[in-house]
This record gives structure tokens, C-alpha cells and sequence, in this order.
């Protein structure tokens, strides 16, 4: 009840609770013209009116209230902001969030550095959390699993990369933080917040064997040098990895690399990482690139 009355004092309509309508309703017929569209088959128009119609539903019973920090402006601060999540849909988990890593992404995007930033945006998708809730036809959780949360919360689910797995390559991908929900039109806020509702498709689960703030950073820097380095079989104990710089995504290939088995050397501008290559993070060698030798 709390969120209802900050959504209230929104100033300016922007709240997560007025935004959909208007982005949702743009090209679809008023909802009074569902009965004059009765084929068998729902046409395209028809699809969407459903998703209005539910986005009615949605906007009528809200969901639960979150606390985050969002950005406002492209200033690059961040202030506390009050609002509401969807309410759990069919196959939707609820997640208390414990941690959330800072991707440059974020940085990027709070800044409108790409000109896409949908204010306010509450950043971040590295999250690991507590599943709190879990709503109807969710099998992979359950309250009390440990979960994370990367960089996209839903896709088309039928298309080719969809099929494969590969829904980082869907044209529909919907992101964590500043996306567009494909069903309710509503700006997606990430992780620096207290609560997340998300479709257990896009959860994974975090072993306990990991500590959840270490595992946060694997869900986006993590995944992006894990993934080509077993698909390119780079994972094979013997071989040689050369990592090339050595500044966030650096650090984790160097990590995965050891954990592979193999022989890890860094190649770096600077000398002053010498001792984190070496001592912090156990790489084989270190060399200087702007050494002549
Ligand atoms: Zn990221
Ligand atoms: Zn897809």
C-alpha cells in the first residue's frame, strides 16, 4: 500500500503505472471494437487487444510495492525510488534481491550515453537473490532457492535463437534494466531494488557452494567470457590463454582459464597490474605489450 501512494506522488506521469497504456495502446483498435473482430482465428489486432485488455488487469491489481535507487536524468546519480512490480504472472518467481553487481552497461545507459534510457530506469542486471513467492506452473523453483538474474528477462520464445538457447540473440529480447515488457509495454527496472518478478525461464539457479555477492558478476561479465571460451574450446586443460587487458571481463577470463586447467598469461599496458595478474588472481605470466622486448 505504501507504493500505491508514492506511485501517486509521481510528478510527472511517469510511473511504471501510467507508462504502459499509452506505449501498449498505439496502433490498436479502442477495446469497445473486440466484438466487430470475431473470426476464427485471432488476427494480429486481436492478439494485441488481449495484451491491452491485460494490461488493464495488471494496472487494476497492482503488484508488489519495491523500493530502488533510479536514475532520473543523465546526470549519473542515483536517487531512492519508490514503485511497483508487475503482479506474478503464470510462471513468474519472486525474488528478494541480496546483491547486484555494476556492469559498464549500466553506466552507459544512466548516462543516456546510447540515447535510449528511459527515465526513471533503475540499473542493474547481475542479481542474485531469494525466491520469496512463486506463482502458478512455476516448476524449476521454489521459496528459498538461491537464483540469479542476468542481463534479459524475456524474449520471443519461438523464434530460431530462441530454440537454441541463444535468446541473448532474440529481436524481441526484452533487457533487466530499461527494456520494454512485450506484454505490458511497461519500462523494466533491474536489480538496484529490493524485489524482482521475473518468468522462471530467465532465472538460473546459484549453487550454494557459491557466496551470492561473488556470484553476482558471473550473471553478465560472468557469462560473456564463459560462454565463447567453451564454445571456441577454450576450456581445455594444456592449452595457452592470452588475456588482453585487464579490466573486469579480464579478470574472469583469467579466473575461468585457471579453473580450466590451463596456462594463463596476461598481456596488460600497465605494469602496475603485475601483482593482481600474478598474486590476486594466480595468472602464469604477465607481460608489458608497450615492452619492446
Ligand atoms: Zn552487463
Ligand atoms: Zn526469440
Amino acid at each position: 500500500m505504501r507504493v500505491c501512494v508514492n506511485l501517486r506522488n509521481e510528478p510527472t506521469g511517469s510511473s511504471e503505472s501510467e507508462r504502459p497504456s499509452s506505449v501498449v495502446t498505439k496502433g490498436v483498435p479502442p477495446p469497445d471494437s473486440c466484438n466487430q473482430l470475431q473470426p476464427e482465428k485471432p488476427t494480429s489486432a486481436q492478439v494485441r487487444l488481449k495484451k491491452q485488455i491485460k494490461v488493464k488487469e495488471f494496472l487494476v491489481a497492482e503488484g508488489k510495492g519495491a523500493h530502488g535507487w533510479a536514475a532520473r536524468d543523465a546526470s549519473g546519480h542515483l536517487s531512492p525510488f519508490n514503485f511497483s512490480r508487475r503482479v506474478p504472472r503464470d510462471g513468474d518467481v519472486t525474488i528478494k534481491v541480496l546483491f547486484c553487481g555494476l556492469c559498464h552497461t549500466d553506466l552507459h545507459v544512466i548516462k543516456n550515453e546510447w540515447g535510449n534510457a528511459m527515465y526513471p530506469l533503475v540499473p542493474g542486471h547481475e542479481i542474485v537473490g531469494v525466491v520469496t513467492g512463486v506463482g502458478p506452473g512455476v516448476t524449476k523453483f521454489k521459496a528459498g532457492d538461491t537464483v540469479g538474474v542476468g542481463y534479459f528477462v524475456d524474449s520471443c520464445r519461438s523464434c530460431e535463437s530462441c530454440g537454441k538457447g541463444y535468446e541473448s540473440y532474440c529481436p524481441q529480447l526484452v533487457q533487466t534494466s530499461n527494456g520494454v515488457d512485450l506484454l505490458d509495454g511497461a519500462t523494466t527496472q533491474g536489480g538496484f531494488s529490493d524485489v524482482l518478478v521475473v518468468s522462471q525461464h530467465y532465472v538460473v539457479r546459484v549453487p550454494e557452494s557459491l557466496p551470492p555477492d561473488g556470484a553476482a558478476p558471473l550473471l553478465c561479465a560472468g557469462i560473456t567470457v564463459f560462454s565463447p571460451m567453451v564454445q571456441y574450446g577454450l576450456n581445455a586443460p594444456g592449452k595457452h590463454l592470452g588475456v588482453v587487458g585487464l579490466g573486469g571481463l579480464g579478470h574472469l577470463g583469467v579466473k575461468f582459464g585457471k579453473a580450466f586447467g590451463m596456462t594463463v598469461t596476461v598481456i596488460s599496458t600497465s605494469p602496475s597490474k603485475r601483482e593482481e595478474a600474478l598474486d590476486r588472481l594466480g595468472a602464469d605470466a604477465f607481460l608489458v605489450s608497450r615492452d619492446p622486448e
